[in-house]
């Protein structure tokens, strides 16, 4: 049982100093961070990392990234070897922007899967944030889940999942952005798109050439070499079947997904579109309200005992792209497009 701090209420340093004795004492904290709660560990003590790696039950290929609360942490553990790297850093840090970076030897083979290089975040999350600052270490950490579920986006979710697999639980209410970061390499002077988040194409776009690789929105072959390990493997997946349904024109998306429910079928969709299904729940109608609820609708999704979950798909653009990057692999790419 993983002692429980509830900072929902009201929130001041010091309270954390002793979840920071935790991360120092080798121990794992769940952790909220603005894109998604963490597993946390001392990312420079590798039994610590390895440690994250069975509590999830993660494959020991994909790398973690380490969350940071100054520039001089980054410094300790990896290199900049491009400009264009500094001017993302000056312009995304901290927010949910991940960059991989040519590591330094100080940082464990676990955290980096013994790749060459280490994806690197500062947080802008204040408990995060302060967390970090406190422990006085990078902190390991990947989305709060059992690999291959949804990740976790506030503590109710994932309490169950979680609770005797780590040693502390930091409850700092729902996450702001709900879709974890996008992750970017800068490679020949171009930016690399590993996964997509909540920092866009066009957001990066004001800084040099922007690369998205197709893998983001289909399926990586396991022998596929692919330059960001996580895209392989199953991921954000609700228990239940799960059909992705898009289309550009209302009619067609309604009519198609009319013709695949069930009487015992979960509809989750735009807001506009909810009075058209037998049973259906929205999603919101932004795409900054569909980014923060989805993973939460997912895990009560599976709650509800339905034989099939169909979710209408938003368009490829903006923060459109890190949701269908989630959703297609939440439904196992049974992906529809009308
Ligand atoms: P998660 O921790 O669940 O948010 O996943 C972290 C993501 O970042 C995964 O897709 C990893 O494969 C990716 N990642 C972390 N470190 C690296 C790295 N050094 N090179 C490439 N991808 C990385
Ligand atoms: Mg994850």
């Amino acid at each position: 049982m993983a002692k429980y701090l509830n900072l929902t209420n009201e929130y001041n340093k010091v309270s954390l100093k002793e979840a920071a004795s935790y991360i120092n004492n080798g121990k794992l904290v769940l952790f909220p961070t603005e894109t998604v709660y963490g597993i946390g560990a001392d990312g420079l003590n590798e039994q610590a990392v390895k440690n994250i790696f069975i509590a999830k039950g993660r494959a020991s290929d994909n790398p973690l990234i380490l969350h940071i609360s100054s520039i001089e942490m980054l410094d300790n553990i990896a290199n900049i070897t491009d400009p264009l790297e500094e001017e993302l850093i000056k312009a995304f840090f901290p927010g949910p922007l991940t960059i991989v970076l040519q590591r330094k030897s100080i940082v464990p083979n676990a955290v980096t899967a013994n790749l060459d290089t280490v994806g690197i975040r500062m947080p802008e999350n204040k408990i995060a944030h302060d967390l970090i600052e406190l422990a006085n270490t990078p902190i390991a950490a990947p989305s709060a889940n059992i690999s291959g579920r949804p990740s976790g986006t506030n503590i109710s979710d994932i309490f169950d999942e979680l609770n005797d697999k780590v040693d502390y639980i930091i409850d700092g209410g729902e996450t702001k952005v709900g879709l974890e970061s996008t992750v970017v390499r800068v490679i020949n002077h171009e930016i690399h798109i590993l996964r997509p988040g909540k920092i866009t194409y066009d957001d990066l776009s004001k800084y040099g050439k922007v690369i998205i690789p197709e893998h983001i929105l289909s399926e990586v072959n396991k022998n596929d070499v692919v330059l960001s390990p996580g895209m392989k493997y199953r991921h954000y997946a609700p228990k239940t079947k799960c059909i992705l349904v898009y289309s550009e024109n209302k009619t067609n998306l309604i009519k198609k997904i009319q013709e695949l429910e069930t009487n015992n079928t979960l509809v989750i969709t735009n807001s506009n579109n909810l009075k058209n299904f037998k049973n259906a729940i929205s999603y919101g109608t932004t795409l900054e309200e569909i980014s923060h609820n989805i993973f939460k609708l997912l895990r009560s999704a599976d709650k509800g005992h339905y034989e099939l979950i169909i979710i209408e798909g938003v368009k490829t653009e903006g923060l459109g792209l890190a949701i269908m990057n989630r959703l297609i692999r939440a439904c196992s790419h049974n992906y529809l497009k009308v």
